[in-house]
């Protein structure tokens, strides 16, 4: 078997134009923009891909022969778990040194990630800056900051029967772990969770999504540069590659992506026991009663839809239930602010990400034009496939059965169902599979507290939109078909570690009670012991019985 280093890691993979014109239709830049980065395997001493034109072209045999198989990955692993067993990520020195390098590397590279975020999205800079990169170094930070307390064992109390004895919960880290992500916030998805893995003390391999291809690769150029390359590996790719990474045994797997794809990494991590954390999506409501600052309402709405890349965001707005008499109302509030926002053409509009490529662009546009949905488009509907542009829309009263309706839509339509009162809006919710995050706008605190008893999601928020993912005291996590696990904050360092209890004794006070024979003396102390019965000890120390 060839060792990693031999399958010469340290060419450059740049030239993988063949593979980068094949997936051309699925990873779609638009003509007059760069070209897609090709997908490539890298390693810490690895100069790998850029997004550039200049690049050389390779046939797709090479191509193949380049990309990670089962046995790269397995090789892949091995190294990472010599270096996790030599116990160099488990010290805090090692930790804070990472993370103060992902700060840094933040800093000086902003140009970059944004210039990665233009290229596979058209993400407007302002995004950019405020929901990637300030993100990803306020996690950072935090965990800088907060990191020895997380780090410290949990003191915890002991009971009457371990007596005398202290007890305390130690955060050990899993060991080698593979984070997966996803395109739509392709440099936060990815380094949030690398944080709090690294946080943690594991060794990682980071597998961006190649749906964003820039910015896959200039996580894998910058880590490569940053960060310690024998503890930390990127692997750019798509299936092949991914599905050789899951063939392996991790000691976890932390994904993000779509609901279909979240049920093949459990099956791939059932295979060696492996636990998961899966940040998936669905549909998220938000419910819209008629007693709100409608204004202020609408701002908020279109900043948790369109704001969000467009509405490809796995917190995104998916639809609204409003009551039939306040619809019209709100429809015009979201037609008002839409237009001061992004002018009378949507389509021109600066500061709106593109769709992100070829394929969700014409399953958006399959979902618009369904017999039974196009007609209720009551705004926008424009659409440029060759610049992959979408404006927001907005439908009413779709049938409930109709495609829009039963898949996730992540992209700018907006479809709004009414109902005749707005209490009938929690069955139409909970008749679906629970959501990541669910809205609710109202001033009414007996129906918000009913929202918040009534609807399980993955987290909620009041009177607003996703705002609540960048609280980094609340748990960020789907529930159901939305995911299971949580990160965040202290949530993140938890999700990556193991959580060993420890029990500390000497060799004092070692009751005979424990040991047979079973005396009916050693009974009535044990039982009073266990049910915590004072007196009952006490008379049964003397050898006297209750009865
Ligand atoms: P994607 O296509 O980029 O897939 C995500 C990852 O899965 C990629 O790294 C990809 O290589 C890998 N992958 C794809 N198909 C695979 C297969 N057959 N086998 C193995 N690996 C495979 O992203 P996506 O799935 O289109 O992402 C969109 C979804 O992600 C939406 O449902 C959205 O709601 C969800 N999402 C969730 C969160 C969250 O935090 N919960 C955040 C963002 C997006």
């Amino acid at each position: 078997m060839k060792s990693l280093s031999s399958i010469n890691l340290s060419q450059d993979f740049s030239g993988l134009g063949g593979i980068c014109r094949a997936i051309r239709t699925f990873v779609y830049c638009p003509p007059s923009r760069a070209n897609p980065s090709p997908i490539s395997l890298t390693h810490s001493s690895l100069r790998v891909s850029r997004c550039s034109t200049s690049l050389l072209s390779v046939t797709m045999e090479e191509a193949k022969k380049q990309a990670l198989d089962a046995e790269k990955a397995a090789l892949l692993v091995k190294e990472l778990r010599k270096s996790f067993n030599s116990g160099r990520t488990k010290s805090y020195e090692w930790r804070a040194a990472q993370l103060q390098s992902i700060s840094k590397m933040i800093d000086e590279r902003a140009k970059d990630i944004i210039q990665a975020l233009q290229l596979d999205l058209s993400k407007p800079e302002l995004e950019a800056f405020v929901s990637e990169i300030s993100m990803t170094k306020s996690s950072c930070q935090k965990a800088l900051k907060d990191l020895k307390h997380w780090m410290a064992p949990e003191k915890v109390k002991t009971p009457i029967t371990t007596y005398p004895s202290s007890a305390e919960i130690v955060s050990e880290p899993f060991g080698v772990v593979l984070i997966i992500s996803t395109w739509n916030y392709p440099f936060l998805l990815s380094l949030d969770p690398v944080i709090g893995a690294i946080a943690a003390g594991n060794a990682i391999v980071l597998k961006p999504s190649e749906i964003a291809p820039a910015t896959s690769s200039l996580l894998a150029r910058l880590l490569g540069e940053y960060v310690d390359g024998s503890t930390i590996r990127v692997v750019e790719g798509a299936v092949p590659e991914t599905s050789a990474l899951l063939d392996q045994k991790w000691d976890k797997i932390f994904y993000t992506g779509s609901t279909r794809v979240g049920y093949i990494v459990m099956a791939a991590a059932a295979k060696h026991l492996t636990p998961i954390v899966l940040e998936l999506g669905g549909k998220c409501p938000a419910i819209v009663d008629s007693n709100i600052d409608l204004e202020v309402a609408a701002r908020r709405m279109i900043a948790g839809k369109w704001v969000c890349n467009n509405g490809q965001a796995c917190i995104a707005i998916d639809y609204i239930v409003t009551t039939k008499s306040f619809a019209p109302k709100l429809v015009d509030a979201l037609r008002l602010a839409l237009e001061e926002f992004f002018g009378k053409n949507p389509l021109e509009s600066q500061d709106m990400s593109r769709i992100v490529n070829l394929y969700h662009f014409r399953r958006l546009a399959k979902l618009l034009d369904e017999d039974g949905t196009s007609d209720k488009i009551v705004l926008g509907g424009q659409r440029d496939e060759n610049n992959l542009r979408m404006a927001p829309t907005i439908l009413l009263d779709v049938p409930e059965d109709s495609t829009i309706m039963q898949e996730e839509i992540f992209g700018p339509l907006l479809p709004i169902l009414t109902v005749d009162d707005i209490q009938d809006s929690f069955h139409m919710i909970n008749s679906k599979p629970k959501p990541l995050a669910a809205y609710i706008f109202s001033n009414d605190d007996g129906l918000q507290k009913q929202f918040v008893q009534n609807i399980s999601a993955g987290g909620m928020l009041i009177n607003d939109t996703v705002l609540h993912l960048t609280i980094p005291t609340l748990p960020f996590g789907g529930v159901g078909e939305s995911g299971m696990g949580a990160y965040h904050g202290k949530f993140s360092f938890d999700a990556f570690s193991h959580k060993k209890g420890v029990l500390y004794r000497g060799f004092k006070g070692d009751t005979a009670a424990r040991y047979p024979p079973y005396t009916p003396e050693k009974q009535r102390l044990m039982k009073a012991l266990i049910r915590g019965d004072i007196i009952g000890i006490i008379l049964a120390l003397l050898g006297w019985s209750k009865e």
